[in-house]
């Protein structure tokens, strides 16, 4: 049986990823009313109390190449609890874009309750000829990816589970 809310294999009576009690019913336990509350409270108890920052990177002009001036951290997941499955948050910046199918590595802050998570992802830069917005997109549970492009076309890292450590 798999959690009811982050989806792990239970082995015990308590999800050892999220603290969730295995719950026993007649039936179809996520489709029972009272255990339908139980699951989106505790959901949005943890969500509440998780920002997700992404490192970015300024580059400035030095004689003629580029120099890394400064990294930066830009919130591209708060109040995740009001996401529903494959919709995605935007961070109103613009990024400058890369090469098409260059291999790009993100960097994430996953803050919980204070504690800090830190996870690199990686993705191919997505073929698109404007600006970049990057984003996350819930994909059910507690799994999330990144988005990098425009609310229609947009690039994807692979899925992950925002309480692993
Ligand atoms: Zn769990």
């Amino acid at each position: 049986m798999k959690c009811l809310i982050c989806n792990k294999e239970l082995t015990g009576n308590v999800c050892e990823r999220c603290g969730f009690p295995k719950i026993s019913v007649v039936g179809g336990a996520e489709d029972d009313p009272v255990v339908k509350t139980a699951v989106h409270d505790y959901k949005e108890n943890i969500l509440k109390k998780i920002t997700v920052e992404m490192e970015t990177y300024q580059y400035k002009e030095d004689g003629n190449k580029l120099v890394l001036a400064q990294t930066d951290r830009i919130p591209i997941g708060k109040q995740l609890q009001n996401l529903d499955k494959d919709q995605c948050t935007w961070f109103q910046e613009d990024f400058a874009r890369m090469e098409a199918g260059e291999p790009m590595t993100l960097t994430l802050f996953i803050n919980n309750d204070g504690r800090e998570v830190r996870r690199e992802i990686s993705l191919k830069a997505p073929d698109i000829r404007s600006f970049w917005k990057a984003g996350l997109k819930s994909q059910g549970g507690m799994d999330y990816t990144v988005v990098l492009g425009t609310a229609d076309r947009y690039a994807e890292t692979e899925s992950f589970c925002i309480l692993d450590k």
